[in-house]
């Protein structure tokens, strides 16, 4: 190298990049304040499938999984670049959001048995990368269950279990920054079956406590709670549910509602889902609860429901969440598919219960159903050629039905 060929390669300070600051982070475009309503929705047709299926069924959020959620994925199972980024391309073309994954039902990250505790571990690190890789807003887990432990050293477990996955995953620095559009953690309310943690409330408020450095919030399970115990079939019940949630989780860490009615008796601690209105929790019951000022979706909104609400926020610019209302917050659906349009109906059922009426809902495809795609297609939108085609599904089997109907 020659004396001018180094002059060349000298650092001048004119040369610096300069970036353009950054731009301010924006609150995500689906927490506008509108009702976000949406349901389980299948990845059997491929992640941009779901998609699809939300919209047809007239939903502007949704849940899926990320994997098959009833056996281990390959460790270290991820989703290919090109699949991810045509998910998030799509999603954000259609508006839907929240997107909420429900992890594998096999993680227990309270169990006894040391190796299953590493593969839940590894296991849950791996939802937490593939829910960031399709670009997901929340992912909901279940605290697990514990024999031969007190409920402290459960929580503790749990706590330590979480904060181990969550190692080098890429998750939302702090739960309540609503710009910041990266993945936080949902601790679902469980039935309290067999020797299940997170059935009360206090039980959730100590795991969010275990690992508070993490987005750690709660998604709450309407029928889980009534097996649980939390009546919300009466107002007063309802009231005293709520003012529960606030003194131990505080509602402002409530993201997600999974709005399920139940099969199951009062505190049976037996989870089984049923449509909206036709089981033991009852219609009313569920139209009080999603049109409770504090399971609000628009920041500070009191009182009457609309599509579209203006947001507001408080001198300093953040969202005021005071009343229990959250931006964004999410109403979805675990309902089984007995029958097709089973999907859809629920969908209607949840949009009529906060006043939405058709028009102004999010469309959806009359006569489509997961359950019975291929006859949607062939009958196209005539209601009347639908409903004659359903007849032959009825008879699919049971598990299949039964998929969704448990979560
Ligand atoms: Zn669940
Ligand atoms: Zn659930």
């Amino acid at each position: 190298m020659t004396a001018s060929d180094t002059s060349i390669l000298a650092y001048d300070s004119s040369d610096e990049y300069r970036p353009e600051p950054a731009p301010e982070p924006q609150a995500p475009a689906w927490r506008d304040g509108s009702v976000r309503i949406g349901i389980h929705t299948s990845i059997a047709q491929g992640f941009a499938g779901s998609l699809e299926s939300a919209r047809k069924l007239g939903c502007n959020a949704l849940q899926i999984f990320s994997a098959s959620p009833r056996m281990w994925p390959r460790v270290g199972a991820r989703i290919p670049e090109m699949e991810a980024a045509e998910f998030r391309a799509k999603r954000a073309e259609f508006g839907l959001g929240p997107l909420v994954i429900h992890a594998n039902y096999l993680i227990n990250l309270a169990t006894s048995d040391p190796v299953l505790r590493v593969r839940s571990i590894q296991a849950f690190h791996d939802e937490m990368v593939r829910g960031a890789a399709l670009g997901a807003d929340y992912l909901v887990v279940h605290p697990g269950s514990s024999r031969g432990k007190t409920s402290a050293q459960a929580i503790r477990d749990v706590a330590q279990a979480i904060r181990q996955a969550a190692r080098g995953a890429r998750l939302c620095a702090k739960f309540g920054d609503l710009r910041d559009c990266r993945l936080r953690l949902l601790l679902e309310n469980t039935s309290g079956m067999g020797a299940a943690i997170g059935s009360r409330f206090e039980e959730l408020k100590a795991i969010l406590e275990g690992a508070p450095e993490l987005p750690l919030g709660v998604c709450l399970d309407t029928a889980h709670a009534f097996h649980a115990g939390y009546d919300i079939r009466s107002e007063a019940g309802l009231a005293q549910t709520i003012a529960a949630l606030d003194r131990t989780v505080g509602l402002a860490r409530v993201a997600v509602l999974h709005v399920n009615d139940s099969k199951t008796p009062f505190a049976s601690r037996v989870d089984r889902h049923e449509h909206i209105g036709r089981g033991k929790i009852g219609l009313e019951a569920f139209r009080r609860i999603l049109n409770h000022p504090s399971f609000s979706a628009s920041a500070g909104r009191t009182g009457s429901v609309g599509n579209k609400v203006q947001e507001v926020a408080n001198e300093n610019g953040k969202f005021n969440c005071s009343s229990g209302s959250r931006p964004g917050r999410a109403f979805l659906l675990e309902t089984p598919i007995d029958a097709p349009g089973d999907d859809r109906r629920n969908v209607r059922r949840l949009w009529d219960l906060v006043g939405i009426a058709v028009k102004q809902a999010p469309r959806a495809q009359n006569g489509f159903t997961m359950l019975a795609r291929k006859a949607t297609i062939r009958s196209g939108s005539s209601s009347r050629a639908t409903n004659r085609s359903e007849g032959p599904l009825r008879n699919l089997p049971r598990t299949k039905k039964s998929r969704l109907s448990k979560g």
